[in-house]
């Protein structure tokens, strides 16, 4: 799930830090996604149809007033992946019977004790029945999960016939107040398992069905769905081993797309590795963020200081701002240099880092100098008798006056590099755009 994510982080930090979100993002977006999607063993088709309505409504539908046009694509991709996955399915607290269905290894018993703890610690009474014939060691391995959670156990030891334990079962814990049946697995869904189910299904009229699926199965858990679903009718998904597998997204996606609702996720082996659960939730850990709101917040703090720069850009810097800025970045820190804002991020230290005397003494020096000096410092070097006058005026060396405006003038450069770089790249992109350079290497056209 780690790659899933990184993946997919890493496609909407792309768009997000596009300068424009136009056609051509969008369908590099889609790609991304479509790569990152397919490697997590998410089903083709659904991915093509994911890809296709992320596409259509984010060109095709305006954004709700007041939201950008980058702020709308990044809520079309969270809307269209939190359905890929499915919806909310909160487990009910209340006296039910549920019973545990799935292929051997997929964590049945584990997720069987995982449950009676999730209930138990929301002050339910909790029975565990063994009613899986199929493997000797099945009532053992219970028996110690649920002394483990302290739930209360049933099982028979040796049982050659599940369905007649499960009844005993069933009735031995009558007064809990969730009863959980653990039932036999195979290697492969078939026709005997199908009619095993039938049987206790019939016999036990379990509240819940819970199929345990392991998220390995990839997008096969979707198939087992089906088939579980139509033998016995399944209520609810507990996909499992989310933890270790890079094929989660394909399991939960197929599942989804199968129609079962997915209740819980294997996060571990351990007793409390259960998770609830909650596509939003999930689809916002997948993206990095709690949820929507905090996403579209960071998208539009992104834009914000975007603009900021572009302000700032603009605006020519004099010696007055300069010293405005080093008073800033006093202030803020190293982290949050003004500088740094306005695309300049490598001042350097000896430069951001002034000491108070220092800043001080610039402040008395600015303040001797006449407005257009302070508009233009340059003319501080054209003519000597100036850097002289400002230096008495403000009681200090003509070195002084001499490092401010060295300073001042490598910041400038600095600033001046930016700016033109950044007229560069519009101008290409400019270019690019109006096809007068089609094919130009790099540039994905
Ligand atoms: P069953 O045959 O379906 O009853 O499967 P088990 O409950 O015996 O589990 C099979 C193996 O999977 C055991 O080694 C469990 O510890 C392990 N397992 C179960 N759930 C999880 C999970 O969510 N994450 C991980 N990593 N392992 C799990
Ligand atoms: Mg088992």
């Amino acid at each position: 799930m780690v790659d899933l994510g990184a993946g997919l982080r890493r496609a909407l930090a792309k768009l997000t830090g596009a300068a424009m979100v136009d056609e051509r993002a969008v369908k590099e977006l889609v790609k991304e996604m479509q790569r990152t999607l397919i490697t997590a063993d998410v089903n083709v088709r659904l991915v093509f149809e994911l890809t296709k309505r992320i596409e259509e409504r984010a060109l095709k539908e305006k954004p709700p007033a007041g939201m950008s046009v980058k702020e709308w694509v990044v809520k079309v991709v969270y809307d269209e992946l939190v359905k890929l996955v499915g919806e909310k399915h909160e487990p009910k607290l209340r006296k039910q019977k549920i019973l545990l269905l799935g292929l051997f290894g997929s964590g049945k018993t584990t997720q069987a004790a995982k449950i009676a703890h999730f209930f138990k610690s929301r002050g339910l009474s909790v029975g565990l029945v063994c009613a899986d014939a199929a493997r000797p060691a099945a009532f053992e391995q219970l028996q110690q999960l649920a002394q483990k959670v302290k739930a209360d156990f049933y099982g028979e030891k040796g049982a050659k016939e599940a369905v007649g334990v499960a009844k005993r079962g069933l009735e031995r814990m009558k007064e809990k107040d969730v009863v959980l049946i653990d039932s036999s697995g195979r290697s492969a869904f078939d026709a005997e398992l199908a009619r095993e189910l039938k049987e206790i299904n019939a016999a036990v009229m379990p509240d819940e069905k819970f199929l345990v699926v392991s998220a390995d199965a990839g997008q096969v858990a979707g198939r087992q769905a089906e088939e579980f679903n139509r033998a016995v009718g399944v209520t609810g998904v507990v996909i499992t081993k989310m933890d270790g597998s890079g094929k989660g997204g394909g399991a939960i996606s197929a599942v989804a797309a199968s129609g079962a609702p997915i209740t819980f996720l294997g996060v571990g082996e351990k007793i409390d590795d259960l998770e609830v659960f909650d596509a939003k939730r999930f689809v916002g850990r997948l993206l990095g963020f709690p949820d929507l709101e905090s996403l579209l917040e960071r998208v539009k703090k992104v834009a914000e200081e975007e603009g900021l720069r572009e302000e700032a850009l603009e605006e020519k810097l004099t010696i007055k701002t300069f010293y405005e800025q080093l008073r800033a970045a006093r202030k803020l820190g190293p982290l949050q240099s003004v500088f740094g804002m306005l695309g300049a991020p490598d001042v350097p230290k000896e430069i951001l880092h002034q000491s108070e005397a220092k800043l001080k003494k610039y402040e008395v020096i600015i303040n001797s100098m006449t407005p257009a000096e302070r508009e233009d410092a340059g003319l501080l070097r054209k003519q000597k008798n100036r850097m002289e006058r400002v230096a008495r005026g403000a009681g200090a060396s003509v070195e002084e006056v001499r490092e401010l405006l060295t300073q001042f003038e490598r910041v400038q450069k600095m600033m001046d590099a930016v700016r033109k770089n950044r007229g560069l790249r519009r101008r290409l992109e400019g270019l690019l755009k109006g096809g007068k350079l089609p094919g130009l290497p790099g540039f994905g056209m």
